[in-house]
């Protein structure tokens, strides 16, 4: 007996419901690292916010394809880097 092979598409999970998760330095094809004043963006390793007493290092990457700009505290681009989490 055969029987059509229906595809469900609400498996699909949505990505942005819950907070992206930074990404593997592996899986991160940096293009270029800035370091400039804090501007209040989210860090992406400890979620604090990078203000303008702090060094925001801006990596602008390609991620999964897609460019993506990425912030860190200086610390936290270390640990980043040597794949340490902060949390
Ligand atoms: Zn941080």
């Amino acid at each position: 007996m055969s029987r059509k092979t229906a595809r469900p598409t609400k498996n699909l999970k949505p990505c942005s419901s819950k907070h992206e998760a930074v990404p593997a330095p592996s899986d991160v094809h940096s293009l270029q690292v800035w370091g400039g004043p804090g501007q209040g963006a989210p860090c992406d390793l400890c979620r604090n916010e990078i203000g303008p007493g702090e060094v925001d290092y801006e990596v602008e990457a390609i991620v999964d394809g897609q460019p993506r700009a990425l912030h860190f505290h200086i610390r936290c681009f270390e640990l980043w880097k040597t794949g340490t989490d902060a949390a």
